[in-house]
């Protein structure tokens, strides 16, 4: 279904896709089921398991979907809340999956970055924050946790502009009684929320009520010297916090800050409308040579995650691309920017509930596809109509682990390699070899020690193959081009290993940072490169 340019436009102005950033435990999956309760796209939200040994091991959503049986796709969560169509893209959770987690990020428009009211800002959020920070996405906050009593509210926004080093300003305010939140003041009308709690641990939609300050109903729920205490809190606010400044919000160096609680729903819905209304739709885009306007050019997108193996029976790949202008058309004939090979436009792909079927609906700017893929595609890649274009590379990382890999039956060595190879071109390992007189060794390179279990896990799972690893005493590496006798000598010093990837480029090991810094400064006639040079940008 081809639509006419205005209804185009007005489909991709509808749009809102963000990912939420947040440190472990922070409370992202109990805010995710709330979005989703609010948008009507569960009915009642379970309280989530407080503590999964395994949960590093699958995306939180793969989780979600089978502990409560709710149709999800496996990188974004798609929904509807009033006129707007929502779009979340999943951030796993662990650090080990932080690559996963940026490639989300550079498919966002904008974010939310959620924080416990008692820790503020923590590791896993400054990393995050700084690659938002990067691209200029505009970033959302909403303090969680405010049923308990947490930081002093003005010290923690202090606090974010001092380590963020981003200006935030008061959307909402926590409002309590003897410690205990019963609402939220809401700065845009200059009136409180008061919240009814169902009685249902969070399950339900709590009532709210708009009153006035000087109301009989807020006099009655925080009593007159809470009343006084919030009138000072406010006062306070207008003189020491920052001036709402969207312009700034919009270029992603000031941040709404709203407070609440996933866990009994308190402020969530004045956080999730406010969101809504001030987060950016689809915008546009810069590629090589220029700037693609989402609603003005013909489909183009391009490929930030690849999984292998959704669904066991089908042994395909899917690429999912985010959509950057443009309406999906199937059956049109796309070009992959990086080879020039055409691509003919299946019809995308939807997982629910693990099953497989077609998605009908419509895909525009801002929205995600699924397409399946017979080893065409990467991540990075730019999937465009029309003039070949190429959006900028998807970030990624330079691999600090490094083992050998042994399989005990050597008969399942081509399933070894077969798994290896889909395993790294979906990005969840870097595939090296080292050269040796009975042929190529295998190396796997990972980011976080943690993706070795799931490498393991996996060619068990997917591909019947037993391995083990072997740790290797390296920390980095690095593509490198130049003369090959130079290459030579500097991988035959102590503590490097010369490798090349399954492209048949050079890279060298080397123990640690330092020597790599040393032979960087010495080593003039090579280049040294974090990302596979010709293929892929840096971002
Ligand atoms: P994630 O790791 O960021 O996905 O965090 P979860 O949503 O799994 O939450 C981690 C823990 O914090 C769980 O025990 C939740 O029940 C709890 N939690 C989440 N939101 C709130 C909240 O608003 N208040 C309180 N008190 N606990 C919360």
């Amino acid at each position: 279904m081809a639509l006419s340019a205005a209804a185009l436009a007005e489909e991709i102005r509808r749009r809102r896709t963000f990912a939420i950033i947040s440190h472990p435990d922070a409370g992202k999956t109990t805010l995710t089921e709330k979005l989703l309760l609010y948008g009507g796209a569960i009915r009642s939200a379970g309280s989530v398991k407080s503590r999964r040994s395994d949960r590093h091991a699958t995306s939180d959503w793969l989780e979600m979907e089978q502990e409560r049986g709710i149709s999800i796709t496996a990188s974004v969560l798609h929904f509807e809340y009033q006129n707007f169509r929502i779009n979340l893209l999943d951030t796993p959770g662990h650090q080990d999956f932080s690559e996963d987690t940026y490639r989300a990020l550079t498919a966002a428009d904008s974010a939310i970055m959620l924080l416990d009211n008692r820790k503020g800002v923590e590791v896993q959020t400054q990393k995050l924050f700084s690659v938002c920070k990067k691209r200029r996405l505009p970033i959302y906050t909403f303090v969680n946790k405010c049923d308990r009593i947490g930081e002093d509210p003005l010290r923690l926004l202090d606090d974010v502009q001092a380590e963020l080093g981003i200006d935030c300003f008061v959307s909402t305010w926590p409002v309590r009684r003897e410690g205990r939140l019963v609402g939220v003041y809401d700065r845009g009308c200059g009136k409180v929320w008061l919240y009814e709690e169902a009685g249902d641990h969070g399950r339900s939609r709590p009532r709210a009520t708009l009153v006035h300050l000087e109301s009989d109903e807020l006099a009655t729920a925080i009593g007159s010297e809470g009343v006084e205490k919030l009138s000072e809190e406010i006062e306070l606010i207008e003189i020491a916090g920052s001036e709402a400044d969207f312009d700034a919000v919009e270029r992603g160096e000031a941040s709404p800050v709203c407070f609440g609680s996933a866990l009994t729903n308190f402020g969530v819905d004045v956080f999730l409308e406010r969101f809504l209304s001030l987060a950016p739709p689809p915008s546009p885009r810069e590629v090589t040579d220029g700037v693609i306007e989402p609603a003005a050019h013909p489909f183009s997108g391009f490929v930030f995650k690849v999984q292998a193996n959704m669904d066991p029976r089908h042994r395909d790949r899917v690429a999912f691309v985010r959509v950057c202008s443009g309406e999906f058309e199937e059956g049109a004939e796309a070009v992959v920017s990086r080879t020039g090979q055409k691509l003919r436009l299946a019809q995308p792909q939807e997982f629910m509930a693990r099953e497989r079927t077609h998605a009908d609906s419509l895909a525009v700017a801002g929205d995600v596809v699924g397409l399946l893929d017979r080893g065409n595609l990467r991540v990075g890649d730019t999937v465009a109509l029309g003039d070949r274009i190429e959006y900028p590379g998807v970030p990624r990382f330079s691999p600090e682990h490094f083992s050998q890999i042994h399989i005990e039956d050597a008969l399942r060595r081509k399933h070894l390699d077969r798994g290896l190879r889909h395993l790294a071109e979906e990005g969840t390992i870097l595939l090296l070899f080292a050269p040796s007189i009975t042929g190529p060794i295998p190396i796997v390179g990972a980011v976080g020690s943690l993706q070795f279990d799931v490498l393991l896990d996996r060619l068990q799972r997917e591909y019947g193959v037993s391995a083990r690893l072997e740790k290797l005493p390296f920390h980095c590496a690095r593509w490198v081009t130049g003369p090959d006798d130079q290459i030579e000598k500097v991988a035959n010093a102590y503590g490097r290993r010369r490798v090349m990837d399954a492209d048949g480029a050079q890279l060298i090991l080397f123990d640690n940072e330092w020597t790599l810094r040393r032979s960087m400064e010495q080593e003039k006639d090579l280049t040294f490169h974090d990302v596979q040079p010709n293929t892929s940008v840096d971002a």
